[in-house]
């Protein structure tokens, strides 16, 4: 980026929080200047939310940075603060997951029968020679069983590396390569859309090339037939077999807990490493703080997969670690209808729904009466992560799922961020739709210039992190030179997000996408984001991408690639009128420098596996050049569909 970004879009609605909730809220205001007067002292106040089988001596060693030591000789045991703890206080009989498979079987399971269930994975999986220090993949559909196994894996301090179960065999086995991977656990298959899909035969596919792996240990979910080889052992042979008392050792707060590899948005997936007690406590405190949870009376639910970062943290580790009641859905939101995630909602009487903007905007182009016939007044608060929401999109599901009432946070965080980092807080924070607003109490973001510099309110320019944090990321796995460079290296002393943001006059964030994505038009910076929010706020406008392609003119031009609602007519003639329409809508909503060169109507978009645009591609396609890596896409027809129109609209 040659100049900071440029501001283009303004958002003058704000949202206040519900007296009621905030006269109830865990956190307030006072959380903010606690924190600003002794940041390490904040974070050993939250650490104390866990039990620790020695206390620390130091709340962080920053004397080799970018190399972190949080709670430095502190010991503890990950799996007994999500289990034990609550059981040894009385509440083992509390539900700890309602769980649904996508055909309509579900499972009610206390802490008492996690407890039981872990206890025995972490017995056999000793009997396996799986010791602290092992690297065990787990690639499994969203059944209990996937919470099951990472448990036991952190019980017995083995490294657990979870890969999507959308992965395909090369995906699998370079991941299982890269970490040395001993075992591997996995299912049959899982359901997805309706249809059982296989998981085992593509572990098996996998395992070719993947000499590490010792055994295969495999759940059986949809009863299909499978190959049965020499390194497979039935789950429920073993696991459901084996002694239902274990006794967790404690280790160091600095002991792996986790590898995971990033969605793969930009480049080839980077293993990020996560420690077990600063990853615990910030995990377990965001969770807490961000969603206001009271673990007597809310039903959490975290729509994520557990193969992303999400499900880690707010699936299995914040939830379980704060004792919380959760549903844990195994299918798509389409199966067998449009409502099933209202059905959930309803049935369960959700009270927090954590979910992404990406499927905000799916429903937004199903239409409002989908969720109209459902009860959602349980729904107290609404979350979104994982990419820039627009500002329409962030009305809508206040509104229309929010029943206008509700708080949306919109919490910007990251795999190697390990938790939330920037987000209001529901009971403190007066919201604007599509800000993350302000870094949480004990973080501290800032938005820097070319040269680090911090930027003015009204600027724009690069995300950064200026101290450490708790559950930050310890390194890349096995390539501590990558992740120097990665994020170290590009200002002195900070860490670097690769996202683009800006401040508002109020000093408020707003992402304004990756940095990677930023668009340079006549020699101004402008956001992909913003861009794409002022399209959506068209009514006949549900999904957005927009890049960046080479032109003779303007150094870099802008095209759009745009899905209509459903209602909305785009053959011929209509279409040409639409499209005009929409260029001329975004000149008058951000100014005419961020009219589209191009705009092409589409029925899908690249995405990643976890549902993010996947926007280097569509700038290969409209700059006429062949795709890049394609391997972490959903559905990677959808790029021939899209380069094929943008053939014929030259
Ligand atoms: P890769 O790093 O391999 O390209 P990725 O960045 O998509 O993949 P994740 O760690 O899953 O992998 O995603 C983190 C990124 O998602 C952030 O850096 C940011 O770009 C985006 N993101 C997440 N939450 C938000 C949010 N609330 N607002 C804006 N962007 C978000
Ligand atoms: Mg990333």
């Amino acid at each position: 980026m040659s100049e900071t970004l440029a501001n283009l879009l303004k958002e003058e609605r704000t949202f206040p929080p519900p007296a009621a909730l905030a006269a109830e809220a865990n956190v307030t205001d006072a959380a903010y200047q606690q924190a600003a007067d002794d940041r390490l002292a904040f974070w050993e106040t939250q650490a104390g939310r866990l039990e620790w089988s020695k206390p620390w001596d130091q709340v962080l060693d920053w004397s080799n940075p970018p190399f972190a030591k949080w709670f430095v000789g502190g010991e503890l045991n990950v799996a007994y603060n999500c289990l034990d703890r609550h059981v040894a206080a009385g509440n083992g009989g509390k539900v700890a997951i309602h769980w649904e498979g996508e055909p309509g079987d579900t499972r009610t399971i206390t802490y008492d029968d996690l407890l039981t269930s872990v206890s025995q994975a972490a017995n056999y999986l000793t009997e396996l020679g799986i010791t602290a220090g092992d690297r065990v993949a787990i690639y499994l559909p969203m059944i209990p069983e996937a919470a099951v196994a990472m448990l036991a894996c952190a019980r017995l301090g083995a490294t657990h590396s979870v890969v999507f179960g959308g992965f395909s065999a090369d995906s699998l086995s370079n991941r299982i390569n890269d970490a040395s991977a001993k075992l591997v656990i996995t299912a049959d298959g899982g359901y997805r859309r309706g249809k059982p899909s296989g998981l085992k035969s593509i572990v098996d596919e996998a395992l070719q090339s993947t000499p590490s792996v010792e055994h295969v240990l495999v759940v059986r979910r949809t009863g299909q037939e499978v190959a049965w080889g020499e390194k497979d052992l039935w789950w429920h042979e073993t696991v459901e077999r084996a002694p239902a008392e274990h006794t967790a050792q404690a280790f160091d707060a600095e002991h792996p807990l986790f590898i995971l590899y990033t969605s793969g948005t930009t480049a080839k997936p980077k293993g990020i490493l996560h420690t077990s007690g600063g990853y615990l406590t910030q995990a377990a405190y965001t969770h807490h703080a961000v969603f206001d949870l009271k673990p007597e009376t809310d039903v959490h639910w975290c729509t994520a997969d557990i193969g992303w970062v999400t499900g880690h943290s707010y699936i299995v580790y914040g939830p379980l670690a704060n004792g919380a009641t959760q549903v844990m859905y195994e299918g798509t939101p389409d199966t067998p209808s449009k409502s099933r995630f209202w059905e959930i909602v309803d049935r369960y009487k959700v009270t927090i729904l954590y979910t992404a903007p990406t499927l905000i905007r799916t429903m937004m182009k199903w239409g409002a009466d989908i969720p109209a016939g459902f009860d959602l007044s349980s729904l107290r608060i609404l979350g979104s992560v994982g990419e820039p929401i627009n500002p329409e999109a962030w009305i809508w599901y206040r509104e229309t799922i929010g029943h206008g009432t509700t708080p949306v946070v919109d919490t910007w965080w990251q795999t190697e961020t390990g938790a939330i980092m920037i987000s209001p807080l529901p009971g403190v924070t007066a919201t604007k739709p599509g800000s993350a607003m302000t870094p949480l109490p004990g973080i501290s973001a800032d938005v820097v210039d070319d040269q680090g510099k911090s930027v003015p309110n009204g600027g724009g320019g690069y995300l950064v992190l200026r101290e450490p944090w708790p559950s930050m990321l310890r390194t890349i796995w096995g390539d501590d030179n990558r992740f120097v460079e990665t994020y170290w290296s590009r200002f002195d002393g900070m860490y670097f997000a690769g996202d683009g943001a800006k401040k508002d006059d109020d000093g408020h964030i707003w992402l304004l996408g990756r940095v990677d994505d930023v668009m340079l038009v006549s020699g101004h910076n402008i956001s992909t984001t913003e861009v794409e929010s002022a399209l959506v706020s068209h009514p006949s406008v549900a999904e957005a991408a927009v890049v960046g392609a080479t032109d003779p003119t303007t150094g870099q031009a802008i095209v759009a690639f745009t899905i209509p609602r459903g209602n909305v007519d785009t053959s011929g003639e209509a279409g040409e009128a639409l499209i005009q329409e929409l260029r001329n809508h975004v000149a008058k909503t951000l100014g005419p420098i961020a009219k589209p060169r191009q705009i092409m109507l589409v029925a899908e978009l690249p995405k990643t596996r976890s549902g993010k645009i996947m926007r280097r591609l569509l700038r290969d396609v409209a700059e006429h050049r062949s795709l890049g890596d394609v391997t972490t896409l959903q559905d990677s027809t959808v790029m021939d569909l899209i380069a094929s129109g943008m053939q014929d609209s030259k």
